[in-house]
């Protein structure tokens, strides 16, 4: 049998790549905010509909970058439940992270929870788009405005999710998205922050290209993270097909579902109200099933089926975030990381397979 792993890139075929490429060789023109920079740059906009957008050689700079540009140092409310770069921008930019617990039907910020978080050193909440799912955006808003907090979503996940028909970009100060060759859409390692304020683009700009703003001033004290042309012109690539690979990834989820549903202690991702998903992952919690998490893990694993437990363990209970920090009761996202397991999710994953996989789990052997 053949193995299956979690995820698989997409990648536009060889030859439109190669084709794209050609045109470096005549002008030689690599890095520094190339043609393929810019082109990419106007066709993020328009897709993730935004006014403002930077893009980052990563998604995790591009977050420590925001959290550069709040201009204070304090504490930022957050959630254990993520990938560690949410939690690791926070303290790498000498923040102090505030674990604030997550809801059961969603795994996105438990909003109700927020305001008994905040005190007079809260800067900013940073809330996680998991899974694409989308937080709470418009309570999240009142509690920022109320106490003249900034908000910056981690949208990682997130890419061409719409809320209300509006573009996930849409909402909070300023959104992070990551284009690491894992995600959705990707440009093999990129990311990108949105934002709806012209006085942050100077700054955010600069930042990735040493704080330049001009050839004779430095205006800032930046770094380098600068998008070549080569991952440009992948991005351009990938950004043709990624309606159709999210199209595809719905078929996936779909054929999941109808093999999931309804079987007892098995809970499928919460289908939101007035959010166009993008199918990034499909998660599934065991509840009091016949077989734990681990169990259900390890023989997919038997199968050459590798699943992966995301997010697991917290970002609390990382050994770096052992000592030092005030770690907060955040029971729900306790419970949910010990039981969660994404399956195999991508575009190209046939749905054989997804059925082999769904066998595995329903006969528990
Ligand atoms: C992928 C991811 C990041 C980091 O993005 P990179 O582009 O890999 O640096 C941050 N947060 C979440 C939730 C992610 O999934």
């Amino acid at each position: 049998m053949k193995r299956i792993n979690v995820t698989q890139s997409s990648l536009p075929s060889y030859e439109k790549y190669i084709e794209k490429i050609k045109t470096l060789w005549s002008t030689k023109h690599l890095t520094n905010m190339g043609t393929f920079h810019m082109e990419l740059e106007k066709g993020l906009k328009e897709y993730l509909e935004t006014p403002f957008i930077s893009l980052y050689s990563n998604g995790h700079i591009a977050l420590e970058y925001a959290l550069e540009v709040l201009g204070k140092k304090g504490e930022v409310i957050t959630t254990p439940f993520t990938f560690v770069s949410t939690t690791n921008a926070i303290v790498r930019t000498g923040n102090i992270p505030i674990f604030c617990d997550i809801k059961e039907t969603d795994y996105t910020i438990d909003e109700t929870k927020i305001e008994s978080l905040i005190t007079d050193k809260t800067i900013a909440i940073l809330p996680v788009h998991v899974y694409g799912n989308v937080c709470n955006v418009e309570e999240i808003e009142r509690i920022a405005k109320k106490y003249n907090l900034k908000v910056i979503y981690d949208a990682a996940h997130a890419f061409g999710v719409k809320y209300k028909n509006k573009g996930i970009a849409t909402y909070g100060d300023i959104s992070m998205f990551s284009f690491h060759a894992t995600k959705v859409f990707h440009t093999g390692e990129g990311g990108a922050l949105t934002y709806n304020d012209s006085s942050l683009k100077t700054r955010l700009e600069s930042l990735k290209n040493f704080g330049i703003v001009s050839q004779e001033e430095v205006d800032y004290i930046g770094g380098n993270a600068k998008v070549d042309e080569f991952r440009a012109a992948m991005g351009l690539c990938n950004l043709e097909i990624v309606s159709d690979e999210i199209k595809k990834r719905k078929k996936v989820f779909e054929r999941y579902e109808k093999n999931l549903r309804g079987i007892k202690g098995i809970r499928l991702n919460f289908k939101q109200e007035d959010v166009i998903q993008n199918y990034a992952y499909f998660p599934v919690l065991f509840d009091s099933y016949k077989l734990t998490r681990d169990q259900v893990f390890n023989l997919l694993k038997e199968n050459e089926i590798y699943a992966r437990k995301y997010f697991y363990p917290l970002t609390s209970d990382f050994n770096a975030y052992k000592i030092g920090f005030k770690i907060s009761d955040t029971l729900v996202a306790s419970k949910i990381t010990n039981n969660i397991l994404c399956l195999p999710m991508y575009a190209d994953l046939e749905l054989d397979n997804v059925d082999r996989v769904c066998k595995i789990i329903k006969e528990g052997r």
